[in-house]
């Protein structure tokens, strides 16, 4: 749970734990061997980790892979009409405008947590500017919630 505050990883860990669930850090996924019914995934360890140095294998029902995300901007054209990308971000200010004018750019394709508010507030701000109003406040802070299950609200709404 990179970029989470300690201490909810904390509540995830301790909820997984009762539910007998083993949680392995510092290991990374090195490949994985399709037994049918089964998998056999193959994992190296560092010498901190709960499973001490080297290499293991761990048998699995499922394999759910969550490697993260990137932004999808190499294919769009940006640079024949010179808008500055960063890392394959598309750079804004905080009007969401970019380096070329009447450009405009909001969501996971701009730099900054790749959250679904985040991309909500950043288009208002945009259409806000557009329409020559001046934009409430800019997308420098973000509450993040987590929605663990289709369904699952966990921002009290
Ligand atoms: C599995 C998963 C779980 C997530 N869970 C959460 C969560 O719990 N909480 C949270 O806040 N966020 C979550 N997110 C992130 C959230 O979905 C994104 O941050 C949000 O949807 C980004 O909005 P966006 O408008 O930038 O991009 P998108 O919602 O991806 O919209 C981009 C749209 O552009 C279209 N498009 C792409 N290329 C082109 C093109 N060349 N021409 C025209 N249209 C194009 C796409 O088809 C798509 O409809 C999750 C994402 C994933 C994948």
């Amino acid at each position: 749970m990179t970029g989470v505050e300690a201490e909810c990883v904390k509540v995830v860990a301790q909820k997984l734990k009762k539910l007998g669930v083993e949680v392995v850090l510092e290991a990374k996924a090195k490949g994985m061997e399709d037994k049918g019914d089964r998998a056999v995934v193959t994992i190296e360890t560092s010498p901190s980790s709960t499973k001490g140095g080297g290499t293991a294998t761990l048998d699995a029902d499922v394999v759910l892979v969550t490697v993260g995300r990137k932004p999808t901007t190499a294919t769009l054209g940006l640079e024949a009409i010179g808008v500055k990308l960063e890392r394959g971000f598309i750079v804004t200010d905080k009007q969401q405008k970019t380096n070329v004018a009447g450009v405009y750019a909001v969501g996971d394709c701009t730099p900054g947590p790749m959250l679904a508010h985040k991309s909500t507030k950043e288009g208002e701000v945009a259409a806000e500017v557009i329409a020559g109003r001046r934009a409430r406040d800019g997308c420098s802070h973000h509450p993040v919630r987590g929605l663990h299950r289709p369904g699952d609200r966990h921002d009290g709404a």
